[in-house]
């Protein structure tokens, strides 16, 4: 996909359309869909305020109420981003709640229309026994994803490198795990343009 389609992409508006607490309200399938996963606290809204420019946008699946919806924001008339909860908020949780297991899979199993999942990790943490959790039921659901490193300007070059690889390397066992990943910084921007070219390759052209 050319960087200027990607750019004119993510250059349209962006707008919210609704907040799902559970499957029946899900919106129509109107437009291709991308997810955004990850524990909370990982750089999610930060990362989707990245890539649509605005510094706001997510804060809306921030408000309290909203934080265990399904968010959904279109991208002009071309692609849906879709913020899911974050899992393992509770300082102490050390496996996915089992009425968030129940809410994604509801979803991912939902939507013939769902491309692709953007599976956030923590650049300092690399993947958690947590992640893992998650990979696993994105394995099981058969959705294919895309493992995104997060604020890795907290990290020097070469542990950035040295993660990179190794979160590349897990990936390659997992079935449903797309063999690139895309190391970002919603902090410094870098890796914003590359996610923004993956997932225009998955828009409506
Ligand atoms: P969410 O809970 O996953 O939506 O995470 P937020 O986007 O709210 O970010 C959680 C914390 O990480 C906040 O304090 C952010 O300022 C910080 N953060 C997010 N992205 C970055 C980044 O790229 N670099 C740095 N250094 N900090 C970040």
């Amino acid at each position: 996909m050319s960087p200027e389609f990607a750019r004119k992409l993510f250059a349209q508006s962006c707008d919210f359309v609704c907040g799902a607490p559970a499957v029946e309200n899900l919106p129509p399938q109107t437009l291709p869909e991308v997810a955004f996963v990850g524990r909370s606290n990982v750089g999610k809204s930060s990362l989707l305020n990245a890539l649509v420019n605005r510094r706001t946008l997510a804060r809306v699946s921030n408000t309290p109420g909203r934080t265990r919806e399904i968010n959904f924001f279109r991208l002009g008339d071309a692609l849906m981003l879709v913020d899911l909860p974050g899992y393992g908020y509770a300082r102490a949780s050390k496996s996915l709640a089992a009425e968030w297991q129940r809410q994604i899979t509801g979803y991912l199993t939902a939507r013939a229309n769902l491309r692709r999942v953007v599976l956030l990790i923590d650049a300092r943490r690399g993947i958690m026994p947590i992640d893992r959790e998650a990979m696993a039921l994105l394995d099981r659901a058969a959705v294919s994803y895309v493992p995104v490193l997060t604020k890795t300007d907290k990290l020097k070059a070469t542990e950035r490198a040295e993660i990179t690889a190794s979160v590349a390397a897990e990936a390659q066992t997992h079935a449903a795990a797309y063999p690139e990943i895309v190391a970002t910084s919603a902090e410094k921007g870098d890796g914003i343009d590359a996610l923004r070219q993956h997932l225009a390759a998955l828009a409506r052209p």
